[in-house]
């Protein structure tokens, strides 16, 4: 087992990758930037290195800076948590070449899902089923635009190959508004994502997004450890989650789950990764394969008793897996609400300092945060402080304990989503299970008091 671990992110994620070291007995190195000098768990770590200033193209982005952390202190391996550097196969290529481990997939697995054309037609081989649409990327000629879009059937939805963060997608109702489509889309992703390819998709309209966990072993083991629901979204971003998925049969989960073990198979995949499907009338439609660890694993780890960062580091150290299919347990339900500093409604960023800052706690809740009193939000990055995790013997009890958890969290000094949490606990309609993707906005869009409201409570 290594001895020493860099963890090359920040916030919530380090500090729990930090939990994991620790009770495992690895020493930890903290990177950060001049922004996150004063974070509680940067002190916390055995070492810190500040990598540079505020913005993360400078810091937590910086390959050069974070490679010679690792050497100064001596570390062994670098976990990169979600975001910034972890889905580079670049960096991972040049982690390893500098003769540390890379705690995630080789970095060939991290290119071809880092592609979605390429992802697709991988999972087509590996037999996953994937949404219906173009076979790869989009071809230059208008007629063969036009073609395909037909073959797939209005509506779709145009995606850029390099695309992430629900950003680089479009979606076209006519065959008038095609071309134009494909042509916008193609210099944004070329400018956003420095990858100007494109493919098509049916656009399902009622959808619900459900996503397989999987771990896999350098020995060619692969389990899957259940599902999570993430259908509550916002701009293609997920707001809450949830695992399992409420009303799903079991034997289509098992299915699918089994399939995704396999592909980590067929692929020779190592690590933790996660499966995104859509889910409608019954049938899954591969989406994308993220390669780390996601924001939303403590549902999983609630309902199986797995910790997945303590699995990812055991994978890395070159262990086999220490369980079979038929040892993962799923018990109970698990909900997590992202905690972000922004207007509840409005969605605009509120950073800066946290007056006061009170956690819940009790039977099942779970608190994943590196925030305290007095902790300075930092207006450089993503908006989310932490995460609250409800757990019960099933879905009811799991969402009473987290209406009873966001009734005692209290954050003054910012703005926080906890208000629309709270809206989101009662409503009638989550309560009941399985929301569609589109819910959360259509919910937004009818009722316009709702921040009036929440804000009277
Ligand atoms: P990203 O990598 O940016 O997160 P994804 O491919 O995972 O992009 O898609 C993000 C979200 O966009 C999905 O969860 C879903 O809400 C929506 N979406 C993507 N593809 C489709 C599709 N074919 N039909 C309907 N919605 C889609």
């Amino acid at each position: 087992m290594f001895e020493k671990i860099l963890i090359a992110n920040r916030g919530e994620i380090a500090l729990r990758i930090q939990r994991a070291c620790r009770e495992m007995g690895i020493k930890t190195v903290v990177v950060h930037s001049e922004a996150d000098r004063e974070a509680k768990y940067v002190k916390l770590a055995d070492e810190s290195v500040c990598i540079g200033p505020a913005p993360s193209s400078l810091s937590y982005l910086s390959m050069p800076a974070i490679i010679s952390a690792a050497e100064v202190t001596d570390a062994q391996a670098i976990h990169p948590g979600y975001g910034f550097l972890s889905e580079n196969a670049d960096f991972a290529e040049r982690v390893e070449q500098s003769g540390f481990v890379f705690i995630g997939p080789r970095s060939e697995s991290i290119r071809l899902m880092g592609d979605k054309v390429s992802a697709k037609q991988a999972m087509i081989i590996a037999g996953v089923p994937c949404v219906p649409g173009s076979d790869g990327a989009l071809p230059d000629n208008p007629k063969d635009i036009v073609q395909t879009a037909r073959k797939v059937g209005y509506p779709v939805i145009i995606k850029a190959a390099g695309g992430g963060g629900g950003r680089g997608m479009r979606v076209v109702h006519t065959e008038a508004a095609l071309l134009n489509a494909v042509t916008m889309t193609k210099t944004e992703a070329g400018a956003a994502f420095g990858n100007p390819e494109v493919y098509m998709e049916k656009f399902l309209e009622n959808p619900r997004h459900v996503e397989i966990q999987v771990l896999a072993d350098t020995f060619g083991n692969a389990v899957w450890l259940g599902e999570r629901d993430c259908s509550m979204q916002r701009r293609h971003q997920k707001v809450l989650e949830e695992a399992p998925a409420p009303d799903i049969p079991r034997k289509i989960i098992e299915k699918i789950g089994e399939r995704c073990a396999e592909a980590c198979r067929k692929m020779g995949y190592r690590g933790a990764g996660t499966f995104e499907f859509l889910y409608e009338n019954g049938e899954f439609y591969f989406i994308e394969m993220n390669t780390r660890v996601q924001v939303e694993h403590p549902v999983t780890e609630m309902i199986t008793g797995i910790d997945i960062v303590q699995e990812q580091i055991r994978i890395a150290a070159g262990e086999k897996l220490r369980f079979k299919q038929s040892d993962i347990v799923f018990r109970g339900h698990a909900i997590e609400c992202r905690i972000n500093a922004e207007d509840p409604f409005k969605f605009i960023p509120s950073p800066g300092k946290i007056t006061s800052w009170h956690v819940p706690g009790g039977p099942g809740i779970r608190v994943d945060s590196h925030a305290y009193d007095g902790y300075f939000v930092p207006p450089h990055y993503d908006s989310m402080i932490g995460k609250v995790i409800a757990y019960g013997a099933n879905r009811e009890q799991a969402i009473r304990r987290m209406q009873i958890a966001l009734s005692e969290m209290v954050v003054e000094g910012i703005q926080t989503n906890i208000p629309l949490h709270r809206e989101l606990m009662v409503d009638a309609r989550f309560i009941e299970g399985g929301t569609n993707i589109h819910y959360l906005e259509h919910k937004l869009a009818e009722k316009p008091d709702l921040s009036a409201k929440a804000s009277k409570k």
